[in-house]
């Protein structure tokens, strides 16, 4: 017998050999695309070195999410920065809050759309944790019912998904009992399961001021060292009613979303950073690497990893490109 007999390139001859054999693929439909509006801004701004990525007044959401849409998108998460901020984070649940007018608009304008929030308290509070700081930590059970008030008013606001992103225990029960007890039993929630500690967020989070002012957040945020803590997180969602559990960071964290998706049966969201996003298009700006070609293989293997769900800052560059 000659070798090889196997020929593994005999499928990948040519542009239509090789897209039927495709095993997977990342389709518009896989992708949401997140809006940070800002209140009291005029116009938009840069957010640090996120090129293409915008903070954006309320005014401009109108263009925003048509522009999205015209491209085949058909999920957005809002996320905000309001004016105000005390110890309480009142302005998170305020009726005419950032987001939840952000969240009206964007039902007014686009009911074709799934328009879903980030549930948090980091934007919102003085002290810029993700809870309510208390007796020199993060007050668990204290911040729970006012992570639930939150997602109560962006229900109110219209939104259909809720994505809890405070890491805080029982933040799920919470938001869930919050939900249902307002009349919201059809606002799904999207937990942000497994926020791990990572350096990747901070272009995102100097834009939208939420560092936190003193300590860290390695208290409640999961340590990227810990993959069964991070199953124990996905069960504990699960049976708490989240509809569907995320993994964020997205590139290096892709063995926790394909046992995700291996053990559970829940969808299985990815969030693809602000520093993840930031490292491609810098290292696309001093020409080491194409950015456009890197956006679809990093997008790529995330859906090969399993994820449903892929939220991400490239969704729109990504839906220019996809056939
Ligand atoms: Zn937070």
């Amino acid at each position: 017998m000659q070798f090889p007999v196997r020929r593994l390139r005999r499928l990948r001859k040519s542009e239509s050999m090789r897209r039927l054999m495709s095993e997977t693929r990342v389709t518009r439909d896989d992708l949401v695309y997140p809006i940070l509006v800002q209140e009291g801004l005029d116009g938009r701004r840069p957010v640090g070195p996120m090129d293409g990525f915008y903070r954006i007044s309320v005014d401009l959401l109108e263009d925003e999410l048509g522009e999205a849409h015209d491209l085949g998108i058909r999920a957005v998460m809002l996320s905000g920065i309001p004016e105000h901020k005390d110890e309480a984070g009142t302005s998170a649940y305020a009726k005419d809050g950032i987001v939840q007018q952000a969240v009206a608009k964007a039902r007014r304008y686009r009911s074709d759309m799934a328009i879903m929030a980030d549930v948090c308290l980091c934007q919102y509070t003085a002290m810029g944790h993700c809870g309510i700081y208390k007796n020199g930590t993060v007050d668990n059970d204290l911040s729970t019912p006012l992570l639930g008030k939150v997602a109560a008013s962006l229900a109110e606001a219209g939104v259909d998904v809720v994505s809890p992103s405070a890491m805080m225990d029982g933040q799920v029960a919470a938001i869930r009992a919050a939900l249902d007890q307002s009349g919201h039993q059809n606002v799904a929630i999207m937990a942000q399961t497994a926020k791990h500690m990572s350096a990747l967020y901070s272009p995102f989070r100097e834009a939208a001021h939420c560092a936190p002012l003193f300590k860290d957040r390695n208290e409640y945020q999961v340590p990227y060292t810990n993959p069964r803590e991070v199953m124990a997180e996905v069960e504990s969602d699960i049976e708490e009613g989240a509809d569907i559990v995320m993994i964020k960071p997205a590139m290096m964290y892709l063995d926790l979303v394909y046992e995700a998706r291996r053990r559970f049966t829940a969808p299985v969201a990815v969030y693809n950073v602000s520093g993840e996003y930031a490292m491609v298009h810098a290292a696309h700006s001093k020409g080491y690497i194409d950015g456009a070609e890197a956006t679809l293989e990093i997008l790529g293997c995330i859906k090969r990893a399993g994820a449903d769900i892929i939220i991400t800052y490239s969704a729109k560059e990504a839906a220019r490109m996809l056939p």
